[in-house]
């Protein structure tokens, strides 16, 4: 036995994978891992101007990337995608549901409608993905499923309530997809990211205005054993073992990539 028995295990050869919202970030870090395990990366993003930028860095690091415009909200553009890259790319084997926004408000001063576009964007879009995804799985007789949960699948805390709302049901239909369809060699699991240095947290790292480090963020380096704020490059090798071979017999957990503050906090 020698080390191709794993290299082959943890390969992507010949797969197709689509990562949702990946022009840049955690989606983009971890479709560079899969590329480089030898899938064939699919992205999308809600805007040109973004997919463009997403084809450039993806050149940039040698990945040939095959982009596509798509709100994953909206259910008859998903279907539309998902059709479209099966006609010009392949049927998708891997499926990374990513895309995400965060609205920091506190509960009581957030309208129901803000409420909703979080719920929109974080769980019901990986439902509809999903849903658009599965039947190919299920007549090509394999798939994986990773969504992007997040510590708040598992705390609460001011300011995000309906991200948390939302990550919590995620970890949920991910149990649920996995219960589902793991019959058909359909394996569904999670990436819970702890926090992870990206424009989405930017605003909790500004130094303040009296030249101090942004509270949250001292809070983040006290609470964290590794110390650090994780790196999007930190997410890719988890993804590459869900989406391989490696990770058959794992369905329907979340595996929490935190530098440890979860096990701390
Ligand atoms: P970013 O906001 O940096 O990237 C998310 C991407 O999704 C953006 O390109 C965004 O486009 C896109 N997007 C948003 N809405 C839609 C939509 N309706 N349709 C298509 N694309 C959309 O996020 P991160 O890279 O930081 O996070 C990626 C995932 O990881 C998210 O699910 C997030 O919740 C999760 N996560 C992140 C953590 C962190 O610390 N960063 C911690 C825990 C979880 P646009 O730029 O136009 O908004």
């Amino acid at each position: 036995m020698n080390m191709d028995y794993l290299t082959d295990k943890f390969s992507l050869d010949g797969k197709v994978a689509l990562i949702t919202g990946a022009s840049y970030g955690i989606g983009f870090a971890m479709a560079k891992g899969m590329a480089a395990a030898g899938a064939t990366i699919v992205f999308n993003d809600i805007k040109q101007e973004l997919v463009d930028k997403g084809i450039a860095s993806y050149k940039e690091e040698g990945i040939d990337a095959h982009g596509y415009v798509c709100d994953v909200t909206n259910e008859a553009a998903v279907n539309e995608m998902v059709a479209r890259i099966e006609s010009e790319v392949g049927v998708i084997d891997i499926l990374v549901n990513n895309a995400g926004i965060i609205k920091r408000i506190p509960m009581c001063d957030m309208t129901a409608e803000q409420f909703r576009q979080v719920i929109d964007v974080d769980l019901n879009a990986p439902f509809i993905v999903s849903k658009a995804v599965i039947p190919s799985m299920i007549k090509k007789g394999h798939g994986k499923i990773i969504n992007i949960c997040s510590m708040m699948s598992e705390l609460g805390r001011e300011t995000v309530s309906a991200y948390a709302a939302a990550k919590g049901g995620l970890k949920m239909l991910t149990r649920n997809i996995a219960s589902e369809y793991g019959e058909f060699n359909i394996q569904c699991n999670g990436i819970g990211p702890g926090y992870i240095a990206t424009p989405q947290t930017a605003p909790l790292r500004e130094t303040q205005p009296d030249g101090s480090r942004h509270p949250f963020d001292q809070f983040i380096i006290s609470k964290t054993p590794a110390g650090r704020w994780g790196e999007a490059e930190d997410l890719a090798a988890p993804a590459v073992f869900l989406a391989s071979d490696a990770s058959d017999f794992i369905n329907g957990h979340v595996l929490y990539v935190d530098g440890g503050i979860l096990a701390y906090i």
